[in-house]
């Protein structure tokens, strides 16, 4: 590694280096030339084979080559007195990795005694790191020091010794070290993250008999199946959280009602669905679940709930859509990413606000945005006011702001946008005359007129009156609502 150079001062140093030709302070003065401290710095670290066969630090130079200290008769200490190794030495007359080694030693044996087996694995690797430098600087950093100590301490490692240290990348990476030596058995740490956070959505369930319930399905359906797979992918882990979520959703909701689980019937789930977001339709998971056990009546359903990663446009209304929302007004990119959300994924405003940077992922090919349970994908044009987000300066001024990571940030530091602020920012957007001749006939085809009134404050009838002169789509989907029986909530007012 070269330090950064400053420009040579020919006035203060008249000589010039014998090697880079620049006009800095001569540090030394070897047989070749006078030495800059930049060159000099830079000899100590050249390693190689010397004409003469000698492998080791070229200090020298012969013949404009790098030589040995012998051949280039150059007085210069690289004898390293704990390895006897030819290198830089940092402190002491020892090397770099003989003063990380000793780093280490200290670290994991305090009291000299010899340490565990899996201290020693710990050690062992981290003594072999490639580049002794970098494996010294961070162990010197705070944390790590800390941790390695407070490691040492432990009489045995184990995984749940390891959990129960505070949570950390240097945890994690040690955890990893030993998994990798076999100084403990490897897991399956999403099948463990997942009991972890479903005792946790125990906790929120308010009926201790809906309670019991979940508890058995978390166990006879979500970890029976984790245990039969060799290890738990991603997407099991997802999904089994996202069913258990929405399935407590459900249950607290009937207890809100007065209802056990056994007692319900068609018109609870027709009126739970119709007043949420589609995810919802992922309990359809836990009722068929239900039904096997003979919890429910089986002739009991859900509407399917529709990915979130299809959106539920076509291409040609999604790209009409996109061009009315870049023409509406003055609508910066952050409010046409937030309507995209709602108006073609059907999201809740008070979701939305929430999204961190976090939630968001841009690749080359496609961006997608968690929202709670639900992946949302954004292929083109619906990704093109949230790459847009991604590259602006003010995005990345608060990524070093890990407070901000707001995708909405509000007028509060640290604090997202209302809901109640982005809903009024639509809604003045929307009101365009252009905005809705057009745009609300496109959204009237995405049926949530709750939803879509929520976002845009309009009222259910405004919507209502185009979704009917506009769409069909709507129609099937009112239709379909009703022959399910059961529609009790004053969704639509036709005039
Ligand atoms: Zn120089
Ligand atoms: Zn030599
Ligand atoms: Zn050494």
């Amino acid at each position: 590694m070269t330090r950064p150079r400053k420009a040579g001062d020919p006035t203060k140093w008249p000589e010039a280096c014998g090697r880079c030709g620049e006009h800095h302070k001569i540090a030394v003065r070897w047989p070749d030339a006078g030495i800059c401290g930049y060159c000099y710095q830079q000899a100590k670290r050249t390693r190689g084979t010397c004409a003469c066969g000698h492998n080791g630090v070229l200090p020298g130079r012969v013949d404009t080559l790098p030589a040995c200290r012998k051949c280039s008769g150059v007085q210069l200490n690289v004898d390293c007195i704990g390895c006897g190794t030819e290198g830089e030495l940092h402190s002491g007359n020892r090397c770099w990795s003989c003063i990380l080694t000793l780093t280490i030693d200290r670290l994991l044996s305090p009291d000299n005694e010899p340490p565990s087996a899996a201290l020693q694995v710990i050690g062992t690797a981290l003594k072999s790191m490639k580049r002794a430098n970098s494996g010294l600087t961070w162990i010197q950093q705070s944390h790590v020091t800390a941790f390695l100590q407070q490691l040492a301490a432990e009489p045995v490692i184990t995984h749940a010794r390891l959990d129960e240290l505070p949570a950390s990348r240097t945890r994690e990476y040690v955890r990893g070290l030993l998994v990798e030596h076999h100084a403990l058995p490897r897991r399956d740490e999403l099948s463990i993250r997942f009991s972890d956070w479903a005792e946790q959505a125990l906790d929120r369930i308010t009926s201790p008999s809906h309670r019991d319930i979940m508890r058995l399905y978390i166990r006879w359906h979500h970890q029976r199946r984790m245990n039969q797979m060799d290890e738990v992918t991603r997407g099991t882990f997802l999904r089994a959280k996202q069913a258990v979520t929405v399935a407590v959703e459900l249950l607290n909701w009937l207890s809100d009602q007065g209802a056990e689980l056994a007692e319900v019937n068609q018109a609870h789930l027709d009126r739970w669905q119709a007043e949420g977001p589609t995810t919802r339709g992922i309990a359809s998971r836990f009722l068929d679940w239900a039904t096997k056990t003979n919890l429910i009546d089986p002739s009991l359903q859900l509407q399917p709930h529709r990915r979130g990663t299809s959106p539920r446009l076509d291409a040609a209304a999604q790209n009409g859509l996109v061009q009315n929302l870049s023409h509406t007004t003055d609508m910066n990119p952050r409010d046409r990413a937030a309507a995209i959300l709602v108006l073609v994924f059907g999201q809740q405003v008070s979701g939305i606000v929430k999204l961190t940077w976090d939630n968001v992922t841009v690749t080359e090919e496609i961006v997608t945005i968690t929202l709670g349970t639900v992946e949302i994908a954004l292929t083109p044009p619906l990704d093109e006011p949230w790459r847009e987000l991604a590259v602006t300066p003010t995005h990345h001024q608060t990524a070093a702001h890990p407070n901000s990571n707001w995708v909405f940030r509000g007028g509060s530091p640290g604090r997202h946008l209302q809901a109640s602020t982005l809903t009024q920012r639509l809604s003045t957007a929307f009101s365009s005359r252009a905005a809705r001749l057009g745009t609300l006939h496109e959204l009237t085809k995405l049926a949530p007129v709750a939803i879509i009134a929520e976002a845009l404050g309009y009222s259910p009838a405004t919507i209502d009156r185009h979704a009917l002169a506009s769409s069909a789509n709507y129609m099937e989907y009112m239709s379909t609502f009703h022959t399910r029986g059961g529609l009790e909530e004053p969704l639509r007012t036709v005039k």
